[in-house]
């Protein structure tokens, strides 16, 4: 069956603990709440993009392990294709969280089983790719299998969104092939090499680069964008943020419904910068992605 969207991307178990300060090297501390989560950024955007209707698959890799069946819960009540997800002999991506109630938080990223998302789990999924409207890949798996998705959804005449977050350097035909190409204003400095660069100039410059559309989100600032040499900005929603976590993944699965859906880049932008408003308004990443139908700020 034809698909709106297919992503390609990493899928964790994010295991989140609070304490009140970090623990010194050597020192044993008690926590006082746990939480074990889906997460990962490809999966992230999956539920997202499924929540609003979309009908998606998902290209990724987990481990034959107890966090596997965690990590893939929320896309499997959203109603995701995992028949492209595979087992693999390595653990399942695992993100350790510590929030400490006064200080900065700390993130142990272990990719495992997202390591083994090859070129060859990639060209498995030509047909899928082929039949969607939109292939979706992020920086989270082998930085040369998302150029190989790139080759692939073109030569599958697939339309890419590249979200290159984690911040990236990829080969300049790889970012060539985005439409959109989607990144935050961090992401941009390093892919352009500078960080002295307006949001909107930054937008510009890659576009310049030889990209057909670009968009630069900017947090609670909003979002620029630059859709065949037109320049565009949106405000952010102005909402009571209680957790921004995983709000670009709201707003990169909802870019992708709404692209899918046939919306120009600055309309689909609109519609994900409520689908990120309403996501900063509750706690977690994939549980305060809206549904179709829902309010949305
Ligand atoms: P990332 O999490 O990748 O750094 P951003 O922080 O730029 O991404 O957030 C992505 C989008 O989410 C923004 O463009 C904005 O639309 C929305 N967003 C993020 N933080 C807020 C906020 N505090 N209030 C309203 N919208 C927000």
């Amino acid at each position: 069956m034809a698909r709106d969207v297919v992503v390609v991307g990493s899928v964790n178990a994010d295991l989140i603990v609070q304490v009140e300060r970090h623990p010194h090297p050597g020192e044993t501390l008690l926590g006082h709440t746990s939480s074990v989560l889906p997460g990962g950024k490809g999966a992230n955007q999956a539920v997202a993009a499924a929540r609003l209707g979309a009908e998606v698959a998902l290209v990724a890799a987990v481990g034959d392990d107890v966090n596997a069946g965690i990590a893939l819960a929320g896309l499997r009540d959203a109603g995701v294709d995992l028949d492209h997800v595979t087992a693999v002999d390595a653990p399942t991506g695992l993100a350790v969280v510590t929030l400490a109630d006064d200080a900065e938080n700390t993130i142990v990223v272990v990719p495992g089983a997202n390591a083994s998302v090859s070129p060859r789990l990639v060209d498995a999924a030509a047909d899928l790719i082929a039949g969607a409207r939109v292939c979706v890949v992020q920086a989270e798996i082998p930085l040369a299998t998302v150029a190989h998705v790139a080759r692939v959804a073109a030569a599958g005449g697939t339309r890419l969104l590249l979200n290159v977050a984690p911040a990236a350097e990829l080969p300049t035909e790889t970012v060539r092939a985005a439409d959109p190409l989607v990144v935050n204003e961090h992401e941009a400095a390093i892919l352009l090499g500078r960080r002295d660069r307006e949001p909107a100039d930054a937008a510009a410059e890659l576009a310049a680069l030889g990209v057909r559309s670009v968009v630069v989100t900017l947090g609670a600032g909003g979002v620029v964008g630059i859709e065949d040499g037109e320049a565009w900005s949106l405000p952010a929603r102005r909402v009571d943020a209680l957790d921004t976590t995983g709000a670009g993944d709201a707003f990169v699965g909802a870019l992708a419904a709404g692209i899918a859906d046939g919306l120009p880049v600055r309309q689909a932008a609109a519609l994900a910068t409520r689908v990120a408003a309403a996501s900063v308004t509750r706690l977690g990443a994939q549980p305060s992605y809206p549904w179709q139908g829902d309010d949305l700020p």
